[in-house]
């Protein structure tokens, strides 16, 4: 019997390099710089590509804290890979930053502050902090707006798991609400919304979706006469009538996409809060929108997003 190879890891350089990287500090910063640089570093003041390793006199070996210098009159000179980065003004080490970038980008369901505080010894206040860092690189994975056929629909996440015989859901429960639009064959995009009025969903779907698009929904109320603003026009399936599919009226692409994050958000994070909502959304929204690429590619793509994107919140200080 032929041997099955797992076509997750051969030939994969970024996988490959991966243990390594998570286990040794010089191998994780020499990882970081190929994902982020490629084969030339450049200043991330400038962008010049006229920059050099900084190395001791003497021994010739590189620096201890890996840093780099730019050859260009401009203020502060030296930087490292962390440099502009979501990881800057962080003091964990860049090793478990990978390993961290690494499970986020690869676990369908996502991975907890807890499972990772577990696997690396680090707080679990760090470990909240690194994956709330490695969302936000991760967020606005799809840019522009959806087009061709697009499935729209609202869902209710999180709050505590319902008693046996209680069937409560949905508005007037502590779920939080869910809205997304998902282009079927193409990415989803997901928004937080303040209510699930006709006003407020409207709204939504007009800055995201193009107007040459056809709309699918189900029969929520808040979605009618939208369908005028859609060259495609607006259909919708009945589910109150037990009617889920009816040609290509279906919403069963977004269905999909709303049960990994369920699966995800009442299986491993559990309670998620309002103001912290949209961020697991932008890692459920990161692996969808890259879910052609392997293991491997997902990894590297979240790391070189992480570039660029202004610091929002501070590392906490005195938890060890
Ligand atoms: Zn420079």
């Amino acid at each position: 019997m032929a041997k099955v190879q797992n076509r997750s890891t051969k030939n994969d350089p970024v996988l490959e390099a991966l243990p390594l990287a998570c286990a040794d500090e010089a191998a994780a910063v020499a990882f970081m710089e190929l994902q982020r640089w490629g084969e030339h570093p450049a200043c991330p003041r400038c962008g010049s590509l006229n920059v050099y390793q900084m190395r001791d006199s003497k021994t010739g070996e590189r620096q201890a804290d890996h840093r780099w210098r730019c050859r260009e009159k401009h203020p502060s000179q030296q930087f490292t890979v962390r440099t502009g980065t979501v990881f800057e003004d962080s003091r964990v080490e860049l090793r478990h930053w990978c390993f961290a970038f690494w499970r986020a980008s690869t676990s369908k369901k996502g991975v907890s502050a807890l499972e990772l505080h577990r696997q690396t010894g680090l707080s679990y206040k760090t470990c909240l902090f690194m994956l709330h860092r490695i969302r936000f690189a991760m967020a606005d994975s799809a840019s522009g707006m959806l087009s061709g056929d697009v499935e729209v629909d609202e869902t209710y996440v999180g709050g505590k798991p319902r008693h046996k015989g209680v069937s409560k859901r949905g508005r007037g429960t502590k779920k939080q609400c869910v809205f997304a639009m998902v282009e079927r064959g193409g990415k989803v995009k997901t928004r937080p919304v303040a209510n699930v009025t006709a006003k407020t969903l409207k709204q939504v779907i007009r800055e995201n979706v193009h107007p040459s698009s056809a709309l699918y929904t189900d029969e929520n109320s808040a979605y009618t006469g939208i369908g005028s603003e859609f060259e495609g026009g607006h259909q919708t399936t009945c589910h109150s009538k037990r009617e889920y599919v009816r040609g290509d009226v279906h919403s069963n692409t977004i269905e999909g996409f709303f049960s990994i994050v369920k699966r995800g958000i009442n299986g491993i994070y559990h309670a998620v809060s309002k103001e912290h909502l949209h961020r697991y959304m932008s890692e459920y929204e990161f692996r969808y929108n890259n879910r052609e690429l392997d293991d491997g590619d997902r990894t590297a793509a979240a790391i070189k997003a992480s570039e660029g994107k202004r610091l929002m919140y501070r590392e906490p200080r005195q938890q060890a």
